[in-house]
């Protein structure tokens, strides 16, 4: 038994399914102290878009800590959070025609969701919030109650109220018109249904099975709350950051959310920070009326920067993503063709293999960690196996996590997977 095993919590999961004390990393790949390397379709469950230790980011951080520059300061004015400010104004919303104000609430991807459910609730003067079907947004009170898993749920020990969940797209699997029941309740005076202050919505579930909702879904909800003055809140803390091949995963949809939560990769670093955006007209919050210690992380602003300055300058990066989100469904398809009752979930780089028993997942990704990769698993079964690169993997390394990923689905389904390389 090593000091993990006898002094962390049993809370502690990742270390329980990936043996193995990882000491240093490089992009895609990370090594562990006892000598094996491994390639990284993880990616800091999305917190490490642009790899790990990217030499772009890297530099100007340690330029940053070794000038003297500060590195803590609560909310308060500095030059590396002029510059992020600047940027972010610059390379993501102006080109986006997103008039959006920036608050930096506490950093992680609950800090974010808390935020906004609270803005929700305070512009609107409402409490309800809408929450979708294995929708995932966080681990304290208020993101646990729109969250849908019922184990994270129950681990909360109190009641999770002023909420309700609805069918996510594609949980009904197409046997009932889109938006049915929240059409008609929303209009009925009879329905039971309190107008609610807010939806919040993923655009793909990341931990719930990797749904991914249609772009005309999208529009669809997006069109409804609209005429009932309900708002609407993109999560975007993990399909966000360009994984699903643009910055915000709702571009495609064409959709402008009121409330959008963003986390994991937009330091680009894997350093902790969190951006809650909003239309203007709904910033009524009043001067600390919501605050945290750790919301100016300098570090973080300097990374973050150097990741917009890099990245999304232009439409190179998000065309690459495109090949390999491409590259890697094709490949995908290939391994779930073999099993009867599979099928490819997931948009961009944020894509997997949902199984029809949890078991065959399980042992997938398990097999995967033996020959050097790692995946994990999705859903409220744990029944899709996951993948998420950085999305500065190569094409070389896509097609080796492929290959691996192939090799152990054959190895636990026992059928045959034909896998052409596309690299
Ligand atoms: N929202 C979504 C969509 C997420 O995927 C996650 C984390 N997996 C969170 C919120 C919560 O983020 P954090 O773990 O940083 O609190």
């Amino acid at each position: 038994m090593d000091i993990f095993d006898s002094l962390e919590s049993e809370v502690r999961s990742y270390s329980r399914n990936w043996d193995a004390v990882f000491d240093s990393a490089s992009g895609s790949t990370m090594h562990s102290e006892d000598g094996r390397t491994f390639l990284d379709f993880f990616a800091g469950a999305g917190a490490l878009n642009y790899g790990h230790n990217n030499p772009v980011l890297l530099r100007p951080l340690l330029d940053h800590l070794q000038s003297g520059a500060v590195v803590h300061s609560l909310d308060m004015k500095t030059p590396a959070k002029r510059r992020f400010l600047e940027t972010f104004e610059e390379l993501i919303l102006k080109p986006r025609d997103l008039d959006y104000k920036v608050m930096f609430p506490g950093p992680t991807g609950t800090n974010t969701v808390e935020a906004a459910l609270k803005l929700a609730r305070k512009v609107t003067g409402r409490t309800q919030i809408l929450s979708f079907t294995n929708a995932f947004h966080g681990m304290t009170l208020g993101s646990l109650s729109v969250t849908g898993n019922s184990m994270k749920r129950h681990g909360a020990g109190v009641p999770l109220t002023n909420t309700t969940s609805m069918p996510y797209d594609g949980y009904l699997e197409g046997q009932v018109p889109d938006f049915l029941w929240l059409r008609q309740a929303l209009e009925d005076s009879g329905s039971g249904l309190d107008r609610p202050a807010a939806v919040i919505v993923e655009t793909v579930q990341g931990e719930g099975g990797l749904r991914a909702a249609r772009a005309s879904w999208l529009r669809g909800l997006a069109d409804l709350c609209h005429q009932h003055g309900v708002l609407l809140i993109v999560d975007d803390v993990q399909a966000g950051c360009g994984r699903t091949g643009t910055f915000f995963s709702f571009e495609e949809a064409g959709i402008t959310p009121d409330i959008v939560c963003l986390s994991k990769s937009i330091s680009g670093y894997g350093l902790p920070m969190a951006l809650t955006l909003f239309k203007p007209e709904h910033d009524l919050w009043s001067p600390g009326e919501h605050n945290g210690t750790f919301r100016g992380h300098n570090p973080a602003f300097i990374t973050a920067t150097a990741a917009l300055e890099h990245y999304w300058r232009d439409g190179r990066f998000a065309a690459d993503v495109a090949g390999l989100a491409a590259q890697l469904r094709e490949g995908l398809s290939r391994i779930a063709a073999a099993t009867e009752g599979s099928v490819v979930r997931g948009r961009g780089l944020l894509t997997g293999i949902y199984y029809a028993d949890p078991e065959a997942a399980r042992k997938i990704a398990a097999e995967s960690f033996a020959r050097g990769l790692l995946v994990e698993t999705s859903g409220p079964r744990s029944e899709v196996v996951k993948t998420m690169p950085a999305l500065t993997t190569t094409a070389g390394e896509l097609q080796t996590g492929l290959d691996i990923l192939a090799d152990a689905a054959e190895y636990v389904t026992g059928e045959p997977v034909t896998l052409t390389s596309v690299a």
